[in-house]
């Protein structure tokens, strides 16, 4: 009898301190994401914070929500002038706004919000960063070759509306820095120098913020530019790359432990390419290696 009551009480002892635990651990965890907003998933979204785990999916999620996106370019002090609501379908745009001091040339863009906010945040993560590390000198001027136009994708007579039809995408062709240097898609993407470096380093960044990115290693049309949208694919998005593998189907691999990072190229682009078959996600994908 004595010796039951011993290990009930024991157990119960264990159960209250088992319950501290969890308690002190809930509280340090709370006060930490206080302090830590980019960690958190439910702060709201500034783009001014360094990068944190829920930054890209909180960004993702103003892909729906133009609304909360015109709020966090107010919370993150970027400066936009709204516009009416223009056009008609399929061109109709409700969500309008420029960046009046964005580094765009010529003079920055009418886009979504989504995209006036992802390319700010690439500024602050991608390209800025990457232009520093390579040059030790900040970008000053974006040439880009337009982001409204209402046609469908590729310029042809049928198939599906382009996002540059709402203004929901923005085509970037060069990149110039605070001495005047010129960096462009078309010239300087192939080659082992800092430029090619530079355009793949902003081109994987973008990656990381807008729902489809094309470039010269996509296809032949997109030899001399970024294509960068918002189009709304929840969080991952399309980083459509020949020469590198899919980002998602990458991260499978990487899931399921058939590859790491260290591994040489061709080693990870054959574990994509295998992985895509084997979950039938060749064609959606666009893989071609
Ligand atoms: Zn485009």
């Amino acid at each position: 009898m004595k010796l039951s009551r011993r290990i009930g009480r024991f157990r119960l002892d264990l159960a209250i301190f088992w319950l501290l635990v969890t308690f002190a651990l809930f509280v340090a965890a709370r006060s930490w994401l206080a302090e830590h907003p980019e960690h958190n998933p439910w702060a709201p979204l500034n783009l001014a914070d360094p990068p944190g785990w829920a930054t890209h999916h909180k960004l993702a999620a103003l892909r729906k929500d133009p609304a909360e996106c015109r709020a966090v370019l107010e919370r993150s002090n970027v400066a936009f002038e709204a516009l009416p609501a223009t056009g008609e379908d399929p061109c109709r745009r409700e969500d309008r706004l420029v960046l009046p001091h964005a580094p765009l040339a010529p003079a920055a863009p009418q886009t979504t919000c989504a995209l006036a906010a992802g390319f700010d945040l690439w500024m602050r993560q991608g390209v800025q960063p990457a232009a520093e590390a390579l040059f030790g000198k900040r970008v000053t001027r974006i040439k880009h070759l337009g982001a409204y136009n209402c046609r469908r994708t590729y310029g042809r007579e049928t198939g599906q509306w382009s996002e540059h039809s709402t203004g929901n995408a923005l085509d970037v062709a060069a990149f110039v820095l605070a001495d005047g240097k010129r960096i462009s898609v078309g010239a300087d993407w192939r080659g082992e120098g800092r430029e090619a470096a530079f355009l793949h380093k902003v081109r994987d960044a973008a990656c990381q913020v807008f729902g489809t990115v094309l470039s010269p290693d996509y296809n032949a049309a997109h030899a001399d530019h970024l294509h960068l949208d918002q189009a709304a694919r929840g969080f991952g998005g399309f980083c459509r790359q020949r020469e590198t593998c899919v980002r998602l189907v990458c991260r499978e691999c990487r899931r399921l432990s058939l590859v790491n990072e260290e591994d040489d190229v061709s080693r990870q682009r054959f574990c994509c390419a295998e992985v895509a078959y084997l979950v039938n996600e060749a064609a959606a994908f666009d893989i071609r290696l």
